[in-house]
């Protein structure tokens, strides 16, 4: 059974907002980088049929699962998050 994941997005659209750095998602860039599924809530029209890469919980079971517990999963996409968060000016008190 798959275990629960302890990262929790908080949805403020900056991972969707990076499309230049993902060639997997190029076709979904509007142009400037950010993809053409994020609304203005920062979420995703397309969330239940979002591509493979944009679902954490896939992206584990298909190609990390083998390589590292849940646990180091979920620690290296909040640090990826927190990073992110860091480079574009917003603390870790950030929310929508
Ligand atoms: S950067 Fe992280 S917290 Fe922000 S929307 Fe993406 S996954 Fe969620
Ligand atoms: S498809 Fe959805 S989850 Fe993926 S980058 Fe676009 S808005 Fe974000």
């Amino acid at each position: 059974m798959a275990s629960k994941s302890a990262f929790k997005c908080d949805c403020c659209g900056l991972c969707c907002r990076q499309l230049k750095r993902v060639p997997q998602l190029s076709a979904f860039d509007r142009g400037d980088g950010v993809c053409i599924n994020l609304n203005k809530q920062n979420r995703c029209n397309v969330y239940t049929n979002r591509p493979e890469i944009c679902n954490t919980e896939l992206m584990y079971q298909r190609y990390f699962a083998s390589k590292m517990t849940r646990e180091e999963y979920d620690l290296l996409n909040m640090q990826i998050c927190q990073e992110l968060k860091s480079c574009n000016k917003m603390d870790k008190s950030f929310k929508r």
